[in-house]
């Protein structure tokens, strides 16, 4: 739903492709989060990516050289324990296959780690992943456990390299266990709608800023908030053209966002 730049009053922006790319800081990062502390327009960071926590993101940022509140951090392994604790009760026994980035949101949020008759089976990026692991998996689901992924990216980039996402463990699981998924990363819309309450404001003040047509720009539409691409991560202008995922804005970088909603 495309509202005028100057009438947004919160920004839910992605991390990579938009703030920083690998481990480089992207041009304008900087400046554009002093411009939105400045005019006190309220933002979080979202990420699919579910291994770290928000105090490793807020890390990696400071060595990057952007102080950004914890607080202000919300990845999707947040998102999962936010959604369950909508599902299920404290104490419910839960099967983690992911990093501290999954398992500590779960267990803060009063989740207690089952791996024989689990009432869910969450599943995120683990880089530790066995054939063990998707067998515990799968004999939960077939047992009755719900299936709840992260994210369903099945690559992620490293340097030169496409490696297996969270998306590719959930595809064992799946086809190992038959059965489907709930996934609350992007493009599914809510891991947005969860943010956009963590922030405590509402869908049509709000846009989203990414990199990517289809999970970003997707997700925002599902959510029904503004969508901004900026043109620093995946898509380029030709897969503008070619995409029938149509951003609200296109920016080229966060400068050019910055001097348009100024
Ligand atoms: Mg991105």
């Amino acid at each position: 739903m495309r509202r005028q730049l100057a009438s947004l009053r919160a920004l839910l922006v992605d991390l990579d492709g938009v703030v920083y790319r690998g481990s480089t800081l992207l041009d304008g990062s900087t400046e554009f989060f002093r411009f939105l502390n400045a005019k006190c327009l309220a933002y979080c960071l979202i990420t699919n990516n579910a291994t770290s926590t928000p105090t490793q993101v807020a890390r990696k940022l400071k060595d990057l050289g952007i102080e950004i509140a914890e607080s202000s951090i919300f990845t999707s392994g947040q998102a999962a324990a936010r959604y369950l604790t909508r599902q299920a009760p404290v104490g419910t026994g839960v099967y983690i296959v992911g990093e501290d980035g999954l398992r500590q949101p779960l267990l803060e949020a009063g989740f207690r780690i089952d791996d024989v008759a689990p009432g869910y089976v969450v599943v995120g990026l683990d880089r530790e992943f066995t054939y063990k692991k998707m067998a515990i998996a799968c004999v939960a689901v077939r047992r009755g456990a719900k299936l709840i992924g992260t994210n369903p990216d099945k690559t992620f980039p490293v340097e030169e390299h496409l490696l297996p996402g969270a998306g590719a463990l959930l595809a064992s699981i799946t086809s190992c266990s038959g059965a489907r998924p709930t996934v609350v990363g992007k493009p599914s819309a809510e891991m947005l709608k969860l943010a956009i309450e963590h922030l405590g404001v509402r869908k049509r003040e709000t846009a989203i800023v990414g990199d990517r047509l289809d999970t970003d720009v997707l997700a925002g539409k599902r959510a029904g908030i503004t969508t901004i691409l900026v043109l620093t991560g995946v898509a380029s202008q030709e897969d503008l053209s070619r995409s029938r995922i149509a951003p609200d804005y296109v920016f080229r970088d966060l400068n050019e966002l910055r001097a348009a909603m100024a």
